[in-house]
């Protein structure tokens, strides 16, 4: 059995045990996932110093300081603020409200997990990350929204286990793609108890199709989605034998969503030709056809660059 078998092995008792659903489960299991490589070091944001604390260190300072006055800048006619604290980890005024969402929306990673203050602005908002989730901390409202895994990317992220948004989807290592997309089709299949047709047409699911396009992994994302969306071979074979109606109902919602998705693949390979109109490393033009093992940005094998030395290796302690 290989680690990764293990530790979705692993995922699948936890499931079983405690009733969790499975992104759930992955979530509580997993490391980080491979990230964007793209070689550059990301420091903290001009202007500010970066701060690291533990997330019990700030629900501490919820729990024991005392609301402050600020001048939020608009007429109190309006209404007021939410009630704030000030932080001396964020060095910023927080809502309390604030606070207590983030740990909620860190409760599986644990009052230990380490944050990192990326940026400030006074009484508008703070970007956190936590391992390779980020947070926008809404400092005007009781609110928390979750953003794309990238440093200083503004933008939100696919889905829970897709931490990245669409560019940055794109730059993940193909392992990493393979490995979401497994994730997400349990997920999926999870969450769809026996209904065939919610476990296809999702987008997160062309997402993670376009980024493997990208990548030149499409056989693979595309193969592991269906099986962990639906069903494998062997168990749609075993099934056969007692449900054959089930088993061809399962065969056909496969097929559906694997029309669906090659032709999504194909629209983004041929929207990156026609967008870079050469390929990236010798300049020469596309071919006529199509060749999904190699990346859309190039003309050929040769022309791949190999994959970069700052790749992550693989975190997960199975
Ligand atoms: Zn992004
Ligand atoms: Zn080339």
């Amino acid at each position: 059995m290989t680690r990764d078998k293990k530790r979705k092995a692993a995922v699948r008792a936890t499931q079983a045990a405690t009733g969790e659903r499975y992104v759930r489960a992955a979530r509580a299991s997993a490391g980080p996932v491979n990230g964007p490589v793209d070689g550059k070091t990301d420091g903290p944001e001009r202007g500010r110093v970066e701060s690291v604390f533990a997330l019990r260190e700030l629900l501490g300072e919820c729990a024991t300081l005392p609301p402050v006055e600020v001048d939020w800048g608009w007429d109190p006619d309006f209404g007021g603020g939410p009630d704030v604290f000030y932080s001396q980890l964020l060095g910023a005024a927080i809502p309390f409200g604030t606070v207590l969402e983030l740990a909620g929306q860190l409760a599986r990673e644990g009052r230990g997990v380490e944050l990192c203050l990326e940026a400030l602005s006074p009484l508008g908002s703070a970007v956190v990350s936590a391992g390779q989730r980020r947070f926008n901390l809404i400092i005007s409202q009781d609110s928390v929204y979750e953003l794309c895994g990238k440093p200083r990317c503004s933008s939100t992220p696919e889905d829970e286990l897709i931490p990245w948004c669409r560019e940055h989807l794109a730059e993940c290592t193909p392992d990493a793609l393979v490995a979401m997309a497994e994730d997400w089709g349990y997920a999926q299949s999870d969450g769809s108890d026996d209904d065939l047709t919610a476990r296809g047409g999702a987008e997160e699911a062309v997402a993670l199709i376009r980024a493997a396009v990208t990548q030149g992994v499409y056989e693979r994302v595309l193969a592991k989605l269906l099986d962990a969306c639906f069903d494998s071979e062997d168990v749609i074979d075993e099934r056969a034998f007692w449900d054959a109606e089930r088993a061809l109902a399962i065969r056909q919602a496969i097929e559906r969503e694997r029309l669906r998705l090659e032709q999504a693949a194909a629209a983004e390979y041929r929207r990156i030709q026609k967008e870079t109109g050469a390929c990236a490393v010798c300049g020469k033009g596309f071919r006529f056809g199509i060749d999904m093992a190699v990346p859309a940005q190039y003309c050929s094998p040769g022309c791949v660059p190999p994959p970069p030395a700052t790749a992550v290796p693989d975190p997960e302690p199975w």
